[in-house]
């Protein structure tokens, strides 16, 4: 069953690795060509994540950095990855041909500077988060004590993403900028995040925000991560089911997607340690959920909230 998973962090990867790194089949990416195959990932979404320890001054250089690795090892040297730039080429994916998104996770990067966005916008990127889970210019993440909503910056670029038909991304975000969100954007989606009342971390939704997104047209996508799927040392494929069990008991059924967050993890769910790995998840789901269902999972209610 084809797969559309909307975060990882491979990027990262192959700008940490300077040029050593074969996005084909290097070991150390979770994320690599031939485990894209194998897991049948039909489309993957790239995030740009600079390391928030860089100097302000130097982040838009490493955006642009891992955009190149993007477009050169990611895009140029194998055939079979084809960049989408615009929604309706989805649809125009060959059998054989994988799809790959470029998106944007934290805005620190742009500065204060609006057509530093735009021109990320232009080489590609579709899914916006304003935050990591520290402060900006735009809003407070999830790991900042003060919890602030978002500055008038962060509004400017919420209607900046609505007008360019780009998802603007609440993974990540505090609480209030979360609401805030919900009030302005068009296109919200969380790309990488499980349910607060299954496991209480900071990093995942409550009840309230899981039903905003629904309401809103948003599709919450599960994430891998086993701290943010099981309170206990170790997640497994069925702790991960109860999250997705738990969002369908909130009418979430035709709005659930994946969001692996490969290559920006170091702790594995049994079972879902690569991008090789997904249809061990789908197999679970069959189990459990009818086969239409679960298409919806892997990928097709991302597909039918698409922002066109
Ligand atoms: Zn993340």
């Amino acid at each position: 069953m084809n797969i559309i998973d909307l975060h990882c962090d491979a990027l990262l990867k192959l700008w940490e690795g300077k040029g050593d790194l074969s996005f084909r089949d290097e070991e150390k990416l979770d994320t690599n060509l031939e485990r894209l195959k194998k897991g049948k990932v039909k489309i993957q979404c790239f995030a740009i994540f600079i390391p928030p320890e860089l100097k302000a001054e130097e982040q838009f250089q490493v955006a642009l950095d891992q955009v190149d690795y993007f477009y050169t090892e990611v895009i140029g040297r194998n055939e079979e990855m084809k960049h989408i730039k615009d929604w309706e080429s989805i649809y125009s994916l060959q059998a054989h041909e994988i799809g790959a998104i470029l998106t944007l996770e934290g805005v620190d990067c742009i500065g204060n500077d609006l057509h530093k966005l735009r021109i990320l916008y232009h080489l590609g990127v579709r899914s916006v988060g304003l935050t990591w889970n520290f402060a900006n210019l735009a809003a407070d993440g999830v790991g900042e004590p003060r919890g602030a909503g978002l500055t008038s910056f962060g509004k400017e670029i919420v209607a900046l993403n609505n007008t360019y038909h780009v998802l603007t991304d609440v993974s990540h975000l505090a609480e209030k900028g979360f609401w805030e969100v919900m009030e302005l954007a068009d296109y919200p989606i969380a790309s990488h995040s499980n349910s607060k009342s299954i496991c209480p971390h900071r990093r995942n939704l409550t009840d309230q925000q899981a039903l905003a997104l629904f309401q809103k047209n948003g599709i919450i996508h599960v994430v891998y991560h086993p701290a943010f799927t099981s309170s206990k040392n170790t997640a497994t494929i069925a702790d991960l089911l109860r999250h997705i069990d738990h969002f369908c008991s909130l009418g979430g059924v035709k709005q659930i997607g994946l969001g692996s967050d490969f290559d920006g993890i170091d702790e594995y769910i049994i079972g879902l340690e690569n991008a090789s790995k997904h249809q061990d998840l789908i197999n679970e789901l069959l189990k459990y959920y009818s086969e239409e269902d679960v298409k919806g999972f892997a990928g097709r209610n991302f597909l039918e909230h698409l922002p066109v």
